[in-house]
């Protein structure tokens, strides 16, 4: 039966609240009060001595309620918002010089929503209180929460539902429809608001669960400044930008009391980040008890129905501070500090090049930019870099180097380097026509080497695709499964750049900052090989800012190095003739424990592609010569058992067969 006299009968009911005075009324439904009609009791103040939340009678009730009650400060004020509600009556109220503040806040009606009809609404039927009663819930908090009874189509069947009204000021803006097997329903194309969100008025502190139920549990124990999500865990953080300035910016504690499980928990981070984690608790539905036991449920109303009043309430009482997302405490590293403090700062790697090892070393977690000209040969140069890291500190290193094509001629190079020769089973030199044969590698040497790159060194192919993304992804496998600890990329602009419309310039620095954040995260130390810009006439490359698409290469690298040739340099007498001349800038180091800004020679030796030192003698202040020390052609695999054998043999090598 809908009859208008039953629906005022809900709302005389205190299903809705009907004022006893006349006042005006904004556009969301609160009653507008003028300020002198305050007579404010008590009062908290801040920092600044401002009063925050005021304790007043109500303009609406105190004059008729008994004389005994008449000076009762019955009403919490929100001095900020001007927003005031009667915890007697139920009048919700805004003082007049606010009003303005909160349409400027709280732009109404933008969406054009509808307002849903209440008139369908009855007082809490058998089958209801029924339900409600099982859950540990009496008929008459329900029914002071705006909760009714109603009949409602649900997948195309008439059901008897419970009606939870959404009403903010002295409105009804929505209605969720429940079924007492838990089908949901909302009135179409009316705004979706937080669940009772005006008992945030007034209050420092509110509870956030995730249904109506669990809030209606919390409401059972007496609190009366609960909220639920309109949505579950799925509820849009956006239903609550209309309230933020007028319900939530003055509260100083929110809990977080929603479901303990995945979806539960996704919520609460959502919420702790949207309200500000320092002012959010987590509530966990968990009591431990004394002797160590301890007990969950999934929810409030599980808590209330299982546990009773008192587990509810301990479990808000033990509400924990939220982590705070993105920021850590010395606390999380006072073992490492301690190590330092003890010990000093781990040495950073050295390669075994001389000066260049006295400019950097290196160290896990941390990337590196390689410059050069072009055919200055970073590619060897970074595969010797990765190689010698390798053999000396057990660096096992995957590498992304298309350019290196096809793969078993690049392996045969990185054998090259390994063995100190070609990777060739005979070296052949003709002589006036004869062909003189030497064994160059042996097969055990071979199979050894190939043994040695087949266990520390990893290939990333471009299969299945070449993002920054799918690249670091297989590093990460890789290290997972075989340990490794650096990773090529070369060249940078193999890496496909994401989607979007973004300037090339920032994709590129957007994927520096993967790597670079993929290298702190995993420790794995990363070298990026970079073309430079094409140089303007006459320029010489000298920095790394030379790197061609973005200053970002310099900005985010850890290391930055720049290779020149410099074949034409003055070298000292005596120095190999057929060995080339490099020239590398050490142009950036982050940490200064890990060396410094300078430069140095280097020799290539392009029969092994091996890098050897060169040291730097200074004839007079403005000139230099260099000093090339000769590369050694001795296995690298065999420097250990050299070293070991070197007091017993004189010619380790003896796998030579003269
Ligand atoms: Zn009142």
């Amino acid at each position: 039966m809908k009859t208008s006299s039953k629906a005022y009968k809900i709302m005389a009911d205190g299903y809705n609240f009907i004022p006893q005075k006349k006042w005006e009324q904004t556009p969301t439904g609160y009653y507008i009060v003028p300020i002198d009609q305050l007579d404010i009791k008590r009062s908290r103040t801040d920092e600044n001595g401002t009063a925050t939340i005021v304790r007043c009678t109500c303009p609406d009730c105190s004059d008729s309620r008994k004389r005994s009650h008449q000076n009762e400060p019955c009403v919490r004020l929100d001095m900020t918002t001007g927003l005031g509600k009667c915890y007697n009556c139920g009048f919700h109220f805004i003082i007049s010089t606010k009003v303005k503040a909160l349409s400027r806040h709280q732009p109404v009606r933008k969406e054009n929503w509808k307002l849903p009809r209440t008139d369908h609404l009855k007082p809490l039927d058998a089958v209801a209180i029924d339900y409600l009663m099982k859950r540990g819930i009496r008929p008459e908090t329900a029914k002071k929460a705006g909760v009714c009874s109603a009949h409602r189509v649900i997948g195309g069947t008439e059901r008897h539902c419970l009606a939870f009204t959404f009403r903010e000021g002295t409105k009804v803006v929505n209605i969720q429809y429940k079924t007492t097997d838990k089908l949901f329903a909302m009135e179409p194309d009316c705004e979706i608001i937080p669940w009772n969100i005006d008992a945030c008025i007034g209050q420092e502190s509110i509870i956030i669960t995730e249904g109506m139920m669990d809030a209606l549990a919390l409401m059972e124990l007496g609190y009366d400044n609960v909220i639920s999500v309109s949505n579950g865990a799925d509820t849009e953080l956006r239903t609550f930008n209309r309230f933020r300035y007028s319900h939530f910016d003055s509260l100083k504690t929110i809990y977080l009391a929603g479901d303990m499980d995945e979806a539960g928990e996704q919520l609460r981070t959502k919420l702790a980040e949207y309200f500000g984690e320092a002012r959010c608790r987590t509530v966990e539905w968990r009591i431990e008890q004394e002797d160590g036991e301890s007990f969950a449920e999934k929810d409030a109303n599980d808590m209330l129905t299982a546990h009773g009043a008192d587990a509810v309430m301990q479990c808000i009482n033990h509400a924990q501070p939220c982590p705070i997302t993105g920021v850590e405490t010395v606390a999380n590293y006072r073992e490492k500090l301690f190590d330092i403090w003890q010990n000093g700062i781990q040495p950073g790697k050295k390669v075994g090049w001389g000066e260049f090892d006295d400019l950097v070393q290196f160290e896990p977690g941390r990337s590196t930019i390689i410059v050069g000209e072009p055919n200055t040969g970073k590619s060897t140069f970074a595969d010797d870099l990765v190689l010698n890291l390798a053999l000396l500190h057990n660096w096992k290193a995957a590498i992304y180097s298309p350019e290196m094509f096809p793969p078993e001629r690049h392996i045969a190079r990185l054998a090259t380097t390994i063995a100190g020769r070609q990777f060739r089973k005979e070296k052949v030199t003709t002589q006036r026509g004869v062909d003189y044969r030497q064994t160059a590698i042996p097969q055990p040497m071979a199979e050894r080497i190939v043994d040695w790159l087949e266990e520390n060194i990893f290939f990333v192919t471009e299969e299945k695709g070449r993002t920054i993304h799918m690249l670091l992804h297989r590093a990460e496998q890789l290290q997972q499964r075989y340990g490794i600890q650096q990773l090529l990329l070369d060249p940078f602009n193999y890496i496909q750049l994401p989607d979007g419309a973004k300037s090339d310039t920032m994709k590129i620095g957007d994927v520096l900052a993967e790597i670079e954040l993929f290298a702190h995260r995993t420790g794995l130390f990363v070298i990026v090989v970079v073309h430079p810009s094409k140089p303007q006439k006459g320029e010489q490359i000298e920095s790394i800012y030379n790197a061609s698409g973005s200053a970002e290469f310099r900005n985010r690298a850890d290391y930055g190095l720049v290779l020149v040739n410099d074949d034409n340099a003055n070298r000292s007498q005596g120095s190999p003739s057929q060995l080339h001349l490099l020239k590398v800038i050490v142009d950036k180091v982050r940490d200064d424990a890990m060396g410094h800004k300078g430069i140095c020679h280097l020799s290539f030796d392009a029969e092994n592609y091996r890098h050897g030192a060169v040291r730097t003698e200074h004839l007079t202040d403005q000139l230099n010569q260099y000093r090339v020390l000769p590369i050694s052609a001795h296995c690298w695999l065999d420097r250990s058992e050299q070293q070991q054998l070197a007091f017993e043999a004189p010619d380790p090598e003896d796998d030579m067969p003269f």
